[in-house]
């Protein structure tokens, strides 16, 4: 990988990294704000339908919020690599990771075939 790639991917996952902790925030904000509402909710009365829907929303909200911090985690991962000059090597079998892939998910750890293999065994 050339200086200049390694500079536009350090660029793309800068621009990532930035994106996620702003979503994030705005997650947090409506968690906190859904929080809220639910906790007045249970005041006024426990069954009311309009709790359960907010305890529903709350449910996706931790669930994005807690996908987004993983994804943060990735990305400071791959820039890590990228400083440490092993950015673009799968982490399972050493081959170079195709440079498509890398441009699509700048903070993949896996070649194709490994994320395949990964995949797979989760499902
Ligand atoms: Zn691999």
């Amino acid at each position: 990988m050339s200086a200049g790639d390694t500079r536009g991917t350090r660029e793309a996952l800068i621009t990532e990294r930035t994106r996620t902790v702003e979503l994030i925030e705005s997650l947090s904000a409506r968690l906190t704000a859904v929080i809220d509402a639910t906790a007045d909710e249970a005041a006024d009365d426990e069954h009311d339908p309009e709790g359960s829907t907010l305890a529903v929303e709350r449910g996706h909200l931790v669930a994005q919020v807690e996908r987004s911090r993983v994804r943060l985690h990735e990305i400071d991962a791959a820039l890590e690599r990228l400083g440490h000059g092993v950015y673009g090597s799968c982490e399972t079998c050493g081959t170079p990771i195709d440079p498509e892939r890398l441009e699509v998910l700048p903070a993949t750890r896996q070649c194709v075939d490994c994320a395949m293999r990964a995949s797979r065994r989760r499902w």
